[in-house]
């Protein structure tokens, strides 16, 4: 009808509209980067929403819940509707809604804390001292680290733990009863203080489903279509909950692309695109064309597929305007300077700080460009890293909030007794002892029964405890600016060398918190916000800020410029991924690298290789199979060599 046209008016071509407008049941729409997939599922919840199907009827799952705002902010724009009432995040956010609401069946409270990687390390560090004590034998037990992996991995890939245990670090097949009894007492822990962990957000969900038909019923009665983006990365787990959740009206209508595959490490299975596809039941829809990006990057781009990707050339819909270029620098010190002279170039063209973005494979690339940006006054947000939320002095605020929204919470309460003077881990363990018997008996009053346990011995914790649990209704910037004002400003100043800089994080972090009407809103945002560096800065993202972000981080986004850095073989492709010869994620994080550039693209490379000292003189960096800038056609690009000549 005339509204139809009119939402899509030179809007979307007619491979993406007949992608709109026909996906219905189980759809899958496959296409190369920069297509618009994720065009086509917001115009498809437009246009679900013209057709008289109300937003609370529609789940959209996304990989970052910033990439479902702004689905849902175009979405309103191009509709006028209210979309207060649509579920739309990531898998976390979404069984957690679900979860709030059905806990008690599953025999946990309303109110149950979300542990996040920190919290979760803890604990199991704290089930393998009770296993040590158990088994009253001190033989060398895997670090938690590789235990979590091992966990993680078979709640996300719904395998065993055997077959976890082979697939993730077969060498510590020795351990699995080991590993089996530290997961149980763990799991024990958990359920003691009323936590769930991530993958327990998932799995307690599937559980839900499973044991309860009857709420699986009435959830996937409310959600007529169910719409995911970047289905490639998705793993078993979130499969079965989407089809799940999707069983009573059967539309899963579902994006993706299997080049860009790139959460392996996370159980998700390159191959679960494929079966998708393949699955008879499934519509499938493609789109060819390439609106993101030129010619010469296109062309580029169609080089450079990942090997066993579906094969596919996207056609460019933009006019040549440069070729990449790569760039050689002598080390990473001229790398940073190089970086600096194309940001200061594209400033004089007229380009903003915020059309440039800095990519690379890993984290500790980017410290050397970091402090070079600093000395240069060149201002930059982070969107993966080291988070916001994960730095001490924001967990230590972060746990008196914990502790006032669920007062069972050990491993906050730990967190927050350690801060004060005279309290170390035993006092802190026996506080915590008598507190969880007596909330047991009586539940409400903390206030009350903290004077009643050992704490009284100790006046600040005490005072200020007392306080915050009396106020415990109040806004959380309210209550973080009690525990600063009355306490931590103090305890910074004494504890840290930065604690100026520290000082105006936890400003910022209760400016956040304003946002919020309750401390239990304010949590769990936090808590499930992967992307919540981006979360802390959203200012930032209207204040024209360079981005620099690994490449994982850069999912599904774009700039006008993007400047790849350290593509040395052992820094990118990863020194790891070349021993074991795992190359073919590695040659789908460049291809998502590459794919993120709209003008201008810049490959920078250093002569003297990997900065890591213990891959430098090995043979495996200088095979030319091992080297992504090596297998570009030269004349695809232009060649720079800067600074050592
Ligand atoms: P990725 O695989 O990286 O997630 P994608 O397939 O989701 O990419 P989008 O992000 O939806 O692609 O679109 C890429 C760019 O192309 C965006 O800037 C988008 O606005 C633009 N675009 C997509 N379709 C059209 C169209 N029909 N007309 C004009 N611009 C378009
Ligand atoms: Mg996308």
């Amino acid at each position: 009808g005339g509204s139809l046209s009119s939402l899509f008016e030179n809007e979307l071509d007619e491979e993406q509209k007949e992608a709109v407008i026909k996906s219905e049941g189980r759809s899958i729409i496959v296409a190369g980067p920069g297509s618009g997939k994720t065009r086509v599922i917001t115009y498809k919840i437009a246009y679900l929403l013209n057709n008289g199907v109300e937003p609370e009827n529609i789940l959209l799952v996304t990989f970052t819940r910033a990439a479902a705002r702004e689905m849902i902010e175009r979405v309103k724009n191009v509709t006028n509707r209210n979309m207060d009432k649509m579920l739309a995040g990531t898998f976390h956010h979404v069984c957690n809604s679900i979860l709030r609401k059905y806990a008690t069946i599953l025999d946990y409270k309303n109110n149950f804390s979300i542990l996040d990687k920190e919290d979760s390390k803890d604990l199991l560090k704290m089930a393998k001292s009770e296993y040590i004590k158990e088994i009253s034998d001190n033989y060398k037990l895997p670090k938690e680290e590789v235990i979590m992996k091992i966990i993680s991995y078979s709640c996300n890939t719904l395998t065993s733990l055997r077959e976890s245990i082979l697939e993730r670090a077969p060498y510590l097949l020795n351990f699995e009863r080991d590993i089996e009894q530290i997961w149980g007492i763990y799991a024990q822990l958990k359920k003691d203080m009323n936590a769930m962990d991530y993958d327990d957000l998932l799995v307690n969900t599937l559980v839900l489903f499973k044991t309860h038909p009857e709420i699986l019923t009435k959830c996937s009665s409310q959600f007529k279509y169910v719409l995911v983006d970047e289905f490639q990365d998705t793993n078993k787990i979130q499969i079965e909950l989407v089809e799940a959740l999707s069983s009573v009206h059967g539309n899963l209508i579902v994006v993706g692309d299997d080049s860009q595959s790139i959460y392996s490490f996370r159980g998700a299975l390159f191959k679960n695109i494929k079966d998708f596809i393949e699955d008879e039941r499934t519509k499938v829809f493609k789109i060819q064309s390439n609106y993101r990006s030129t010619s010469d990057i296109v062309g580029f781009i169609n080089h450079l597929i990942p090997s066993n990707s579906v094969p596919k050339v996207l056609k460019p819909k933009r006019k040549s305007y440069l070729k990449p270029f790569v760039v050689e620098t002598f080390d990473d010190l001229e790398q940073a300077d190089a970086v600096v002279k194309i940001i200061e170039d594209k400033l004089s063209e007229g380009l903003e700080y915020k059309d440039i973005a800095v990519l690379y494979r890993s984290h500790s690339l980017s410290m050397v460009l970091q402090q070079k940006l600093d000395s240069k006054g060149i201002p930059y947000r982070i969107l993966s890293g080291l988070r916001f939320i994960e730095t001490a002095h924001i967990k230590d605020i972060l746990a008196f909030l914990k502790i006032l929204n669920n007062p069972l919470d050990k491993i906050s309460w730990m967190r927050v007794l350690k801060l004060f003077p005279g309290i170390g881990n035993k006092t802190a363990t026996r506080i915590y002892e008598q507190l969880e018997t007596k909330t047991n008996e009586e539940q409400d009053n903390i206030s009350n029964i903290l004077k009643e346990t050992e704490i009284n011995k100790f006046k600040t914790p005490l005072e200020l405890l007392t306080k915050l649990f009396e106020k415990k209704e109040s806004t959380p910037d309210k209550l973080i600016d009690i525990v600063y004002q009355d306490f931590y400003q103090e305890y910074s100043f004494l504890t840290f060398t930065d604690s100026k800089s520290r000082n105006m994080d936890i400003e910022r972090f209760s400016e956040i918190a304003s946002r919020y009407e309750s401390v239990n809103a304010f949590i769990e945002d936090l808590t499930l916000s992967e992307e919540i560096g981006v979360m802390a800065s959203n200012k930032d993202k209207d204040e024209n800020k360079l981005t620099l972000t690994t490449i994982h981080g850069a999912k599904g986004l774009e700039w006008k410029v993007v400047i790849l850095i350290s593509v040395n073989p052992g820094d990118f492709p990863n020194g790891l991924a070349i021993k074991e010869q795992k190359l073919e994620e590695e040659e789908r994080l460049f291809y998502v690298a590459i794919t993120r550039a709209k003008n201008e693209l810049y490959i920078l490379k250093q002569l003297t290789g990997t900065t890591n000292p213990y891959l430098k003189n090995s043979f495996y960096f200088v095979k030319k199979e091992n080297d992504f800038i090596k297998k570009i056609p030269e004349e695809m690009v232009n060649l720079l060599k800067i600074g050592y000549k």
